[in-house]
């Protein structure tokens, strides 16, 4: 059963009411009454009359206006004009249904259909989509142009390298930094820090500035944290065939690498037996014959200090050892010439080794 409703609001179309054809009189009555509108309001503005009236209760008005009736409203669309229907089954539907229209008109908006509303979004989606295919192009361009810098980058630190290995530009280091070179040919970055500032004792600026001397001259590169940090180092492969050179250029780090590698092979110590042959005062006092069982290398231009211990049937015991193994001292001839609290080092280093020499079979 379709009523056509009086509709006095200038935005809305028209109105029917339909109601469920198995309705009884009475619930015609109240569904007819429920949605009576004049002048554009209900005109039963308050239900409990309703309620009273025909002695309902709440629940049972909302059942039935759910069940039985249903409000069709025509809302205009300017936009397709055409009308919407809607349809609203409780006056809360209603009135929310118009206040959306005149929301809508209030911000100047023109209230549109669903359908119009799909078409817009719709639009809305394929706008945004070929935004965002626009900015994944762009996107990969970026990457793209950054890809060509990064191997242009590359290519030109790989000419930088082969260059400073061409030009053999370790010649141009100390012998500090050209023993940095060939441990970071060996080892990361880490393990060579560790080396010569824990191990060497080294100060840890005057090793990061033998690593940078290094990144200067194109002989390694360097990777840094956002921080500039360094966090390791990189280096051509073919550096690496010129280690030996590197590492034979290098004179006084070098010796004391020998020194601790090759375990004292700078040092002379042997028994001076008395020549018991002749007692001919022309002879000479001491005389014999020695092998030793490793080589012995003594260096021009080092300091070495000497010692002659006495031993049983008048033999002596002679050390020769680099004085820079006893302790870094000045350049001086005689014991009795060092400052007294190196002499004390020297003569307990003796004191030392005459304890380990009578231990020694000799
Ligand atoms: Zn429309």
């Amino acid at each position: 059963m379709l009523i056509k409703m009086e509709n006095e609001n200038p935005k809305v179309g028209y109105i029917k009411l339909q109601l469920e054809s198995n309705c009884t009189n009475t619930e015609t009555n109240i569904l007819q009454e429920y949605w009576e509108i004049v002048d554009g309001k209900f005109a039963i503005k308050d239900t409990n009359i309703l309620l009273e009236k025909y002695n309902y209760t709440r629940g049972e008005l909302t059942k039935l206006t759910k069940s039985k009736s249903k409000l069709l409203v025509f809302v205009f669309c300017k936009n397709c004009n055409s009308y919407e229907l809607k349809e609203v089954c409780s006056r809360t539907e209603y009135q929310e249904c118009l206040r959306t229209y005149e929301y809508i008109h209030y911000t100047r908006q023109e209230k549109i259909c669903d359908y119009c509303q799909t078409i817009k979004q719709e639009e809305r989606r394929k706008r945004q989509e070929a935004e965002n295919k626009h900015k994944k192009i762009e996107e990969e361009k970026r990457k793209k142009l950054q890809e060509i810098e990064d191997r242009r980058k590359k290519e030109e630190e790989r000419t930088r390298l082969n260059k400073a290995i061409e030009d053999k530009k370790w010649q141009l280091l100390s012998d500090f930094e050209k023993d940095v070179l060939c441990r970071c040919l060996q080892a990361n970055f880490h393990d060579v820090r560790r080396f010569f500032v824990q191990k060497r004792g080294q100060k840890s600026d005057v090793f990061i500035n033998a690593i940078r001397e290094l990144e200067l001259l194109d002989l390694i590169t360097i990777r840094r944290d956002y921080e500039g940090n360094i966090r390791g180092h990189n280096f051509l492969p073919k550096l690496k065939e010129f280690k030996d050179e590197i590492e034979t250029s290098i004179v006084v780090i070098k010796e004391q690498q020998n020194k601790i590698e090759r375990n004292s092979t700078n040092s002379l110590k042997f028994k001076l037996t008395i020549n018991d042959i002749s007692n001919n005062p022309y002879r000479p006092k001491f005389a014999g014959v020695i092998t030793f069982k490793e080589e012995i290398v003594l260096h021009p231009n080092i300091e070495y200090t000497f010692g002659a211990w006495e031993r049983e049937n008048e033999n002596l015991y002679l050390t020769l050892i680099p004085t820079e193994d006893l302790e870094r001292i000045p350049t001086q001839n005689k014991v009795s010439n060092k400052p007294e609290h190196i002499q004390k080092i020297i003569l307990d280093n003796f004191n030392n080794l005459g304890k380990n020499i009578f231990e020694d079979n000799f």
